[in-house]
């Protein structure tokens, strides 16, 4: 489709002609002690740092040092509207309303509280259904909300898996357990794009299907946000959650966002976990009022946030902003089809890419299973620079992430891998 050539001037040019090319400046590229730049690969772990990320933390350490209290409503950026300051760039990454989206806790936490309130079981529907493939947080969270209800997970716990020697999971199949089970199924929390294929779904798809059998859809998009653009609103899903630190480049453990679809902004009948925050915000500080939920997904909210995590996030989405999923994504699909045309360019039988093959059905991230091999071919690339990431048994995962990879990048990895492999 792209008319790839396989030598290192062709990588130049394309990074000559790429339009986001420059922006790989914007962020810190960490190296070795030489001063040598990593090919990093693993953004689908942990994002690199905007290098406006510092001044961003150091105005709210400032305002902090001189204001005191007074910062919540003097510095400049206020304290206590904060996390409004991230809504509007976080609703266009994901493709939601702003009433939509609020960012607060982390992506675990969130995801128990929205089962709080999308997974109420009954006698007759209790199951919940998750992807085989599941990251184990997700699994042991919907594990102990089944567990919290008094139900038993090796029964009430259903999971979407691929047929017999493949990897990737059928649509179709998804319609069938529906079919079997899907009276008896609350709750469908799905990956949005699964962390170890690589695999995407078309969310607006799952959400027809749960819906026409009455089960409520949530969506991991941990691996999604930033990454693919999932058109959250449009989808129809109930709600979602997802980290800032994967794709959204907000710094390690910082904060997650949610969404809830607006058909739940005014619906005041839907259980929950509350806390101050949750309170209308122009009678919040009265203190004595009775709870007047704020509408949307700031509903959602309990406590007030931290700042410090909230301006790195900060600093990340106005870049986001800048540029726009459109262009990152159009780059991102490039770049991926750079990198698989490569490793199909190896002819090593003992290598396979297990990610979906139509870029429409994944993200940037291909993973790779290798054959006769062990965590040794993992140690030696990272030994020469590669930053990837190893899951047991055999898959290296790299995700060329159009922020900051390159083409060079790509055809650099390769080489190093290509050697490795002999
Ligand atoms: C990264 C990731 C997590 C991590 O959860 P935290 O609560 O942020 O530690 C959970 N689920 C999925 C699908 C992930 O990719």
């Amino acid at each position: 489709m792209f008319g790839f050539e396989p030598h290192l001037e062709f990588a130049r040019n394309l990074d000559q002609k790429d339009v986001l090319g420059h922006y790989r400046n914007a962020f810190h590229i960490p190296t070795d002690i030489s001063g040598n730049e990593w090919l990093y690969f693993t953004g689908n772990s942990l994002g690199l740092q905007p290098k406006t990320t510092k001044a961003a933390i150091n105005q709210e350490l400032n305002d902090w040092a001189n204001l005191g209290v007074e910062g919540h409503l003097e510095a400049k950026n206020p304290w206590m509207p904060y996390h409004e300051f991230l809504t509007e760039s976080m609703a266009k990454i994901v493709g939601a309303k702003p009433i939509e989206i609020v960012v607060m806790n982390t992506l675990t936490v969130n995801l128990h509280f929205l089962m709080a309130s999308f997974y109420s079981p009954t006698e007759k529907r209790y199951k919940i259904l998750i992807e085989s493939d599941a990251f184990p947080s997700d699994r042991y969270a919907v594990q102990s909300q089944l567990e919290f209800h008094g139900y038993n997970p090796e029964t009430c716990l259903s999971e979407w898996t691929p047929r017999t020697g493949e990897t990737l999971l059928h649509m179709k199949d998804l319609e069938t357990i529906l079919d079997e089970q899907g009276e008896e199924i609350a709750l469908i929390l799905i990956g949005g794009v699964n962390y170890y294929t690589g695999q995407s779904f078309d969310l607006k798809q799952i959400a027809e299907m749960g819906h026409a059998k009455g089960c409520k859809v949530g969506i991991d998009l941990a691996h999604g946000a930033g990454n693919i653009q999932p058109d959250l609103h449009k989808s129809g899903v109930d709600f979602a959650a997802w980290c800032t630190y994967k794709y959204l480049n907000a710094g390690p453990g910082s904060l997650g966002a949610v969404f809830v679809h607006e058909r739940y902004a005014h619906d005041r009948n839907l259980k929950r976990f509350t806390g101050w925050w949750s309170q209308n915000k122009n009678t919040r500080f009265d203190m004595r009022k009775p709870l007047d939920l704020m509408p949307g997904a700031e509903g959602w909210q309990l406590s007030n946030p931290p700042i410090l995590s909230m301006a790195a996030i900060k600093a990340s989405l106005d870049l986001f902003n800048e540029v726009g999923m459109d262009a990152l994504r159009q780059k991102s699909i490039q770049l991926t089809s750079y990198l698989e045309y490569h490793i199909n360019n190896l002819n090593n039988p003992n290598v396979e890419i297990i990610s979906p093959k139509d870029p429409m059905q994944r993200g940037c991230q291909l993973s790779i299973r290798i054959k006769n091999t062990d965590k040794i071919l993992h140690e030696k690339l990272t030994k020469n620079n590669v930053i990837s990431d190893w899951r047991e048994p055999g898959v290296i995962r790299f995700a060329p992430v159009p922020f900051y990879n390159s083409f060079e990048d790509v055809f650099r990895m390769i080489t190093i891998l290509k050697t490795l492999l002999k």
